[in-house]
């Protein structure tokens, strides 16, 4: 009979699910359908694996962190699980590097303390102090870079964005979470076209999946449309010109919704724009990253333009 350890306890599984298991013994797991649709049980394996029916509908991009449901789980050998928010672990990184990337946003490069494990365009909470953290996007890219980056926009009256603009300087040493998020990239459909539509720092998760995704040989449309009232919003601009010279299959494309654009640059919303370009979106990956009503508006449209719910990835902030 397999056995379910949780917390430190093991329990046996004689029938039932992992929640049917878990929830007898008093574990308080959240649920509410108990038929594999609202998604409510998400647990995470730890140790061993899930059989694949209990991934069944939930995004690849939980699937590759492990995660599965706990009430379409009947398991066949041992597993250790948890629940999903169980701790984040946090560790020192000392900053390499802070440079401008424009006026308002600040590049910040971090060298981790130990081994850090993550995926491109996931982020990380950043501690000004033990109780004050915000969460970052990873612009890095493991396989490409030793050093984490960060792209961090200043707001005004901010607390910790404005606490990295005045103090932080190269040989810091920081606060940082393990990362977590499941806007990234994951390999497998290298013919699937994917959009990805940012407005200011939202382009820091996207340079980080689009340049992974180009590591992975992804051979589909890579078309990236990133938004700002003038030209001077825009950052990494040689670098993505530069990708795009270099991948055929690759397009930069920055929009200027307030004014006239100069040669190299969109006039318009950035969600305008990036939907007249490709209007049919049947079979498309997306990814969505910045201001909150942008998002929000892009992904209902994208939708509608004929992505799939579960291609949609999307970070408002
Ligand atoms: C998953 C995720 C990833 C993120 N990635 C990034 C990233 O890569 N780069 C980045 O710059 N930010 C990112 N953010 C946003 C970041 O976590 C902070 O919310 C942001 O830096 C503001 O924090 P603050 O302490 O400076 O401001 P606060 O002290 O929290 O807020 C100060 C004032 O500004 C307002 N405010 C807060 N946030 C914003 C905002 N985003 N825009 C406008 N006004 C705001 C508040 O309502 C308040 O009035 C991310 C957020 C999430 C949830």
């Amino acid at each position: 009979m397999p056995k379910i350890i949780y917390g430190g306890q093991s329990y046996e599984c004689d029938e039932g699910s992992v929640l049917d298991c878990l929830t007898a013994h008093g574990v308080a797991v959240p649920s509410s359908c108990r038929s594999g649709v609202c998604q409510t049980c998400l647990m995470r394996v730890t140790e061993g694996e899930v059989p694949e029916k209990a991934r069944a509908g939930l995004k690849p991009t939980l699937a590759a962190q492990n995660y599965f449901l706990a009430c379409s789980c009947y398991p066949e050998k041992d597993i250790e699980v948890a629940l999903p928010e169980a701790g984040l672990g946090r560790l020192e990184a000392k900053v390499a590097r802070v440079e401008y990337l424009n006026a308002d946003i600040l590049g910040i490069r971090l060298k981790p303390s130990r081994t850090f494990e993550y995926k491109a365009g996931q982020f990380i909470n950043l501690f000004k102090d033990e109780a004050t953290a915000r969460s970052y996007s990873l612009a890095s890219v493991p396989a490409l870079e030793e050093e984490l980056f960060l792209n961090v926009r200043k707001v005004p009256g901010g607390l910790v964005s404005g606490w990295a603009f005045a103090d932080i300087k190269a040989g810091d040493t920081l606060t940082i979470s393990e990362a977590s998020g499941d806007c990234f990239y994951v390999p497998g459909q290298p013919e699937q076209n994917i959009l990805l539509i940012a407005t200011g720092s939202g382009l820091a998760p996207l340079y980080g999946i689009i340049r992974d995704a180009l590591l992975n040989e992804h051979h589909g449309k890579l078309s990236l449309y990133h938004g700002s009232y003038n030209a001077d919003g825009f950052y990494l601009v040689d670098e993505l010109r530069r990708l795009a010279q270099a991948h055929p299959n690759f397009e930069y494309v920055p929009c200027i919704s307030d004014g006239e654009a100069s040669v190299g640059y969109a006039s318009g919303m950035v969600l305008d724009v990036a939907l007249a370009d490709n209007p049919d979106l049947s079979g498309w990956r997306v990814f969505l990253c910045g201001n909150p009503n942008m998002v929000n508006a892009a992904k209902q449209q994208t939708f509608f333009a004929g992505a799939s719910m579960r291609d949609i990835f999307a970070d408002p902030f």
